[in-house]
């Protein structure tokens, strides 16, 4: 990190997210979004993208050419890089005897079922299947026609 902060005034405070930090270190360059772009070969929405916090993370390829363009270690945005993948999970986390207890309703018939996240009827069924030793088998099916929420 020696080698970063030498590039910025000793009392520039980095900004803790990556929209924050990206659109603080092309500001402090001179850049705009325009030059940004230009120098990244991303279209200038992705950049808008990137700085109004849509995009979390960066392939390692795409924070390389973003870093370079910068004229930053990748290090510094990787370190308030957050992945989509993690996000989403902690948002849409539905306990397993939550689900268990779901597609037992299901199963048993039950339609009226809210949805554990948004508490929206969720659309059930019941799909038969043949499982691996040709045993009939009774899949509960259900999602939430207004949030992702699917029982799988
Ligand atoms: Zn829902």
């Amino acid at each position: 990190m020696a080698r970063i902060t030498r590039l910025f005034p000793k009392d520039m405070e980095l900004k803790p997210t990556l929209a924050g930090r990206v659109n603080q270190i092309r500001e402090f360059r001179n850049l705009t979004i325009r030059d940004l772009a230009k120098d990244t070969r991303f279209t200038t929405g992705r950049i808008e993208d990137i700085e109004s916090g849509l995009e979390t993370w960066l392939s390692s390829a795409d924070r390389q050419i973003l870093a370079t363009a910068l004229r930053i270690d990748p290090q510094v945005l990787k370190d308030v890089e957050v992945r989509a993948v993690e996000e989403e999970a902690t948002i849409t986390e539905v306990p397993i005897a939550v689900l268990e207890d779901l597609a037992d309703a299901v199963l048993h018939g039950e339609r009226d079922i809210p949805c554990p996240r948004c508490k929206t009827m969720l659309n059930c069924s019941i799909q038969e299947g043949i499982d691996l030793e040709n045993n009939q088998i009774f899949l509960p099916m259900a999602y939430c026609p207004k949030c992702p929420f699917v029982l799988k």
